[in-house]
């Protein structure tokens, strides 16, 4: 016998087996006690969510011998008995001639449609009542629209409507008011994980709790997804499904690795970040994935925090953003791992990394005296720091270096403000310039108005003359606009 796939037998068979959607299978099944069901519905939601099973279970319903007859005496029903599944019309839906399903998405010429909607206006072969169920309606041409409208409108005796769509804002109005309308919701992670894990106690599969929950986060509030993943999963296993076989079969990086990744850089901890990205690349992973599972799993890590009440987002919130933006610029890029493990270093502040990795740093005793070796040093650790964060030497264009003795630095600023930003990062510049020159550098920080505006100082003379006096004549006291 083939392969059933979950998806398919996991499929609801009544009105109470619809997971998650309890506000609609209540409400549908007071509908049909009381005999008060529309001819056309409207089914609104995510894909997976359930709204094609619904249109089933409710065409079936629509036809249930047993459903018909509780109506005609007045008992309410059950969701459990809607629809009763062992009369003649529920054994025999699947093939019954008298529901037409079809996707818009994929039948979608005028003619194909016109052609099985006209079947409309035929009086059902067997059933009491003809059902038609249409898929991503919003995806059906112009006139097909019209002639749905028209059949909407003034509706043929025995027959109901069934119109899915995931996205209705593009379902034009004129069909929108005119049918009842079912919103599915999203199926949330602590239903489909329970969900799971009685599928598997059914199928005599043992599933792992962390795996099924796995599963749930994964499918994003899809039923069908959930089912589609643990099919693969299922189909890999030997009846037994881990959350290991989860990561595996679908491709996904470990937990322990995400969060290995996640503590380092709260740590910064430059070199087990280094480590842990290392072992998720090593496991063939493309940077765009690795960064969207991190991200996944801080969100995670957030809601876990907000269950305990904890509300200090901000360091995760700071990780999430770098990631986001970091995927951005992966797009298109030929260096996606790269610009994964650089957003990831940049959030290890510079400052840490030399604490926890000092170089050997070499006195001499004959230290230079020349000009040249200083500003070398000093742009040299500009560079070094500006590919860590752009922030720290932001004041950086702004200074001059004037002096270089006995390993200080004479740095200039034009004003208190800028020289006191620099003083914050000064320590990091000392350290970093440790690195650059091998020995200890200090920085003397000097304030002087008059030093000319930063671009006066790297020109050449007599270009730097001239353009003096050309702001002399134009009374001009920023350079840095001529400097294009
Ligand atoms: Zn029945």
């Amino acid at each position: 016998m083939a392969y059933e796939a979950l998806y398919t037998r996991g499929r609801p068979k009544t009105l109470s087996q619809l997971v998650g959607q309890e506000h609609i299978s209540n409400a549908l099944a007071r509908a049909i006690s009381s005999n008060r069901l529309s001819h056309a519905y409207l089914l609104v939601g995510t894909r997976g969510t359930g709204k094609t099973s619904t249109a089933r279970l409710l065409s079936k319903a629509m036809n249930c011998e047993r459903v018909h007859d509780a109506q005609t005496s007045g008992r309410a029903l059950d969701r459990k008995e809607i629809p009763c599944n062992k009369c003649d019309s529920c054994q025999n839906f699947d093939s019954s001639p008298d529901n037409v399903e079809f996707d818009a998405a994929s039948n979608r010429s005028v003619e194909d449609v016109t052609r099985l909607l006209s079947t409309a206006y035929l009086a059902p072969l067997r059933a009491r009542v003809k059902t038609f169920i249409i898929d991503e309606v919003h995806m059906l041409s112009f006139e097909a629209v019209n002639s749905i409208l028209k059949l909407i409108e003034e509706p043929p005796p025995n027959v109901a409507f069934f119109l899915a769509t995931t996205e209705l804002n593009k379902v034009p109005m004129t069909i929108r008011s005119r049918c009842q309308v079912l919103n599915f919701r999203l199926i949330p992670q602590t239903t489909i994980a329970p969900y799971l894990l009685t599928l598997a106690r059914r199928l005599k599969v043992t599933l792992h709790e962390d795996a099924a929950k796995k599963i749930a986060r994964l499918a994003e509030g899809s039923m069908r997804d959930a089912l589609t993943y643990l099919d693969q999963c299922y189909a890999m296993s030997d009846k037994e499904i881990t959350l290991d076989n989860v990561n595996e079969t679908l491709g996904l990086i470990s937990d322990e690795n995400l969060d290995d990744i996640i503590s380092a850089v709260k740590a910064k901890d430059r070199a087990a970040v280094g480590k842990a990205i290392t072992r998720a690349f090593r496991s063939g992973l493309a940077a765009n994935v690795i960064a969207e599972s991190l991200i996944t799993r801080l969100r995670d890590i957030e809601f876990d925090m907000l269950d305990r009440n904890e509300k200090n987002f901000a360091e995760l919130d700071k990780i999430i953003d770098a990631l986001r933006t970091a995927t951005g610029e992966m797009y298109g890029s030929g260096i996606p791992d790269i610009i994964l493990e650089m957003a990831l270093m940049k959030l290890v502040a510079p400052v840490q990394n030399f604490v926890a990795t000092p170089l050997p740093v070499v006195q001499t005793s004959a230290p230079s005296k020349n000009l040249d070796e200083g500003r070398k040093i000093f742009y040299d650790v500009v560079n070094f720091l500006s590919a860590e964060d752009r922030t720290v030497t932001a004041t950086t264009d702004a200074a001059a270096v004037t002096n270089f003795a006995d390993d200080t630095l004479t740095l200039v600023f034009r004003s208190d403000a800028l020289a006191n930003v620099f003083k914050k990062n000064q320590r990091q510049f000392e350290q970093a310039a440790a690195q650059v020159a091998g020995r200890a550098i200090k920085f003397s920080v000097v304030v002087d108005v008059n030093l000319p505006p930063p671009v006066l100082n790297k020109m050449s003379e007599p270009y730097r003359s001239n353009l003096v006096g050309a702001m002399k004549i134009f009374n001009a006291t920023d350079a840095t606009k001529v400097s294009d």
